[in-house]
C-alpha cells in the first residue's frame, strides 16, 4: 500500500543544556506505516484510527548536536562492551559446569558394547547410565565389554569460546562400538562335510525375511533367513518358509553348502529341526 502524501510540518519547541533540539513534527504513523490503512477491512474500514487514515502523527522529534551525539554514542558502546565482557568472563566457569554436568569430571566414557537392551536392567544396577546422544549405555568404569571414548572426541568448541557437545556424538560412539564389536567376534568357520547330518548348539542370531514367487506356482510367499551361530563361533544358516524360535539352543541338520557371505565363512543346511 502507498504511502499517504502530507506537507511537512515541524514546530521548534525548545533547546535543553546539552543543546538537543526538540521539535513537534509531522512523522508518518507507526501503526500503519503512513499509508492510512491498518487491519481487516471489516473494522472501520480497514481505516488506521491512529493518524484517522491521515498517514502521519504529531510527535516530538529531537535534533542532537554533533558533540552530544558522539557522547551518546559512546556511552552506549561503553555498556556494549561492558554486556559483551561480562559475557565472556562467565564462559569458563560455564563451560567447566557443562562438563560436571555431562561427564562428572572424567575423561573419557565407556560405551558398553552387545545387546545392552535385554540387560538395562543389570547395568542400571551396577550404576551405568542410558545416554542417547553417546548411543546408549555408557558407564565411567565397567568391567563389561565396552569401548573407552574420551571426552575430546565427542566435544566442540564454538567461535564464541562455549563448549558443546557434538552433533555426531552417537555416530561416533556407534562407529567404535561396531569396530570393537567385530574385533570381539570369533572366526566363523565351516562345519560338517556337504551331505552330513550335524547337530549343534547354537544362538538365533538373527532372522530375515524377504518376499519370493510362490514355488505352488501363483502368488507370493514370505521366506525366512535363520541365522545361528554355534557355541564354536561358526554361522549356520538355514533358508525356510517360517522365522526360527528365537529360544532354540540345539540344531539338527543336513550342510547343503558351505559359503561366504560378506568375507565370513557360513554353513548352509536344510531340513532342519531346532530343539
Ligand atoms: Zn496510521
Amino acid at each position: 500500500m502507498k504511502k499517504k502524501e502530507y506537507a511537512p510540518y515541524k514546530e521548534y519547541i525548545r533547546t535543553d543544556r546539552n543543546g538537543t533540539k526538540y521539535y513537534n513534527e509531522r512523522v508518518d504513523c507507526g501503526r500503519c506505516g503512513g499509508t492510512g490503512f491498518y487491519g481487516p477491512i471489516q473494522v472501520f474500514n480497514g481505516e488506521c484510527f491512529d493518524c484517522n487514515k491521515r498517514g502521519w502523527v504529531i510527535a516530538e522529534t529531537k535534533e542532537y548536536t554533533p558533540e552530544h551525539r558522539a557522547k551518546l554514542d559512546a556511552k552506549a558502546e561503553a555498556a556494549r562492551a561492558k554486556k559483551t565482557a561480562e559475557h565472556l568472563a562467565h564462559i569458563p566457569a560455564e563451560n567447566a559446569a557443562f562438563m560436571w554436568r555431562k561427564f562428572e569430571g572424567h575423561d573419557h566414557i565407556c560405551a558398553i558394547l552387545g545387546k545392552t537392551y535385554e540387560l538395562k536392567d543389570e547395568l542400571k544396577a551396577e550404576g551405568c547410565f542410558y545416554r542417547g546422544e553417546f548411543d546408549g549405555w555408557c558407564a565411567y568404569e565397567t568391567k563389561r565389554p565396552c569401548v573407552k571414548v574420551p571426552v575430546d572426541d565427542l566435544i566442540e568448541t564454538t567461535d564464541s569460546g562455549w563448549v558443546r557437545l557434538r552433533d555426531d556424538g552417537a555416530v561416533i560412539v556407534r562407529a567404535l562400538k561396531e569396530i570393537a564389536e567385530k574385533a570381539l567376534r570369533p572366526v566363523s568357520e565351516h562345519v560338517g562335510k556337504v551331505g552330513e547330518r550335524i547337530t549343534c548348539d547354537i544362538v538365533v542370531e538373527d532372522v530375515f525375511s524377504y518376499k519370493c514367487k510362490s514355488f505352488a506356482g501363483y502368488g507370493m510367499e514370505t521366506r525366512y533367513i535363520n541365522k545361528f551361530r554355534t557355541a564354536d563361533g561358526n554361522i549356520l544358516v538355514w533358508q525356510t518358509s517360517a522365522p526360527a524360535d528365537e529360544k532354540a539352543t540345539k540344531i539338527t541338520g543336513t550342510v547343503k553348502a558351505h559359503d561366504d557371505y560378506k568375507g565370513e565363512k557360513q554353513t548352509t543346511l536344510q531340513r532342519c529341526k531346532l530343539g
